[in-house]
């Protein structure tokens, strides 16, 4: 999962954790333009730079602890803010949020109140969108032969398994599926997801008794078996997963040991 600050071109906020020394004593005034970014540079905050004071902290710890977040979705914040993910609100979850709300517009106080929850929801949920641009990172003219689709699923497994060469046309279709196990993967806990049936040459498909037009001959579908967990968890993970927008829609069928996941774009359910 891409790291949704990271994406935006420049972080808003200078990762120095203190002001330096020709900064003293301007707390609460007009920042100066060392840091180089004018947005923060002009504007007057409480906090700066995750600069909050000890007070400012523990305050902020005991606002977020009693806005009664469960340790999940704390954990999730963690991720996003680009702090340790222990589940825990401590001072360097303060700092990393109150950096967090620098770079959204937010006042930097470290609290997670309602508008910093939504900033960070949408963050998270930004970041977990198979179909996001990347400006800064155009993609090569020709698409790759092997290799890497994502950072955990490759190429080579979803060959088809009558070992026919795998076409370039569908390599887009399954670089946005690996895309979506890769949410699915991420929201799991990392678990490794293992791939029967990837893409599927008409030949292959017509061997197996596939359906004619089958999601696996366009790279759409992957039969999936998630390590320790039954196909009846997965599919019921897939699902929550794509009503709340984070994979995509398309076709779900339960099989005895795998589940079948595809992103034809509309619900199929079997
Ligand atoms: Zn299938």
């Amino acid at each position: 999962m891409y790291n949704a600050l990271q994406k935006k071109e420049a972080p808003k906020v200078d990762p120095a954790p203190a002001p330096s020394a020709k900064d003293t004593g301007k707390k609460n005034g007009l920042k100066s333009m060392s840091y180089g970014d004018q947005k923060v540079a002009l504007k007057p905050k409480a906090g700066q730079q995750g600069g909050l004071s000890p007070a400012e902290i523990q305050a902020a710890i005991k606002y977020n602890n009693k806005r009664g977040y469960s340790v999940a979705e704390i954990k999730k914040f963690q991720k996003e803010v680009g702090t340790t993910a222990d589940g825990v609100i401590g001072p360097n979850t303060i700092k990393a949020i109150a950096k967090f709300q620098a770079a959204n517009g937010l006042s930097e106080d470290g609290k997670i109140g309602p508008k910093t929850e939504k900033a960070l929801n949408a963050a998270i949920a930004q970041g977990q969108k198979p179909d996001k641009p990347k400006p800064d990172k155009p993609k090569p003219d020709k698409p790759l032969e092997s290799g890497q689709l994502t950072a955990h699923f490759s190429l080579s497994e979803f060959k088809s398994k009558d070992g026919a060469k795998t076409p370039q046309s569908v390599i887009p279709n399954l670089k946005e599926l690996a895309e979506n196990l890769e949410v699915l993967r991420a929201a799991v806990g990392g678990k490794s997801i293992t791939i029967n049936s990837g893409y599927r040459s008409p030949a292959h498909n017509a061997a197996v008794g596939g359906a004619k037009n089958s999601q696996h001959v366009q790279g759409r579908a992957a039969d999936i078996v998630v390590s320790g967990m039954t196909p009846s968890q997965v599919k019921a993970k897939i699902e929550q997963l794509i009503n709340q927008g984070k994979m995509k829609q398309g076709g779900i069928g339960k099989y005895s040991s795998f589940i079948h996941y595809d992103t034809r774009g509309y619900a199929a359910r079997w």
